[in-house]
């Protein structure tokens, strides 16, 4: 995304306080912003520029950015993968090209997801990693699927052979 610059003129202390007035700070130290977002999950709030008219509407972690840091034509990248995050020392300036460079990683995608789809945790010992890709697999949904295999396929199978056995004896 292309940041206008211009849209980040005129920014005070005044509109850094007007954001950091609606963020709950959390213990991991995220500054959370509590108003509306974004279609893409990004902190949203009007601002309004002494002297102009019109408000502009402003993703918050870039207020606050703008504010302490000065601006930047860079893309801020949420290492806290919070983007209601605030916090400028949780945001780093990068390029376009290293945002989305990170965002398609596998820590950026798979590596977001905590839990597999049938909600158990992405914890150590129930991860298991496939060694090509990289993909990871829950180890109780592997268990359960060979059970589930076992007992519709391979148990009736061997009782089947067993009582053909019986039957030519
Ligand atoms: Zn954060
Ligand atoms: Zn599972």
């Amino acid at each position: 995304m292309k940041v206008k610059l211009s849209n980040y003129e005129g920014l005070t202390e005044a509109h850094q306080e007007k954001v950091l007035a609606r963020c709950k700070i959390e213990p991991n130290g995220c500054w959370v912003w509590q108003g509306g977002v974004t279609s893409r999950g990004y902190g949203n709030v009007s601002i309004r520029v002494e002297g102009e008219k019109r408000a502009r509407t402003l993703p918050v972690h870039r207020v606050v950015w703008t504010v302490t840091r000065g601006p930047t034509p860079l893309e801020l990248d949420h290492l806290c993968r919070n983007r209601r995050c605030c916090n400028p020392a949780h945001l780093e300036a990068v390029t376009s090209a290293e945002n989305t460079r990170r965002g398609e990683s596998f820590a950026g995608v798979n590596g977001r997801k905590t839990h597999c789809k049938a909600g158990h945790e992405f914890t150590e010992e129930n991860t298991w990693r496939s060694p090509t890709t990289g993909r990871r697999k829950c180890r109780i949904c592997q268990k359960a699927r060979r059970a589930k295999r076992y007992r519709e396929i391979e148990q009736p199978r061997a009782k089947a052979a067993k009582a053909k056995k019986k039957e030519t004896t």
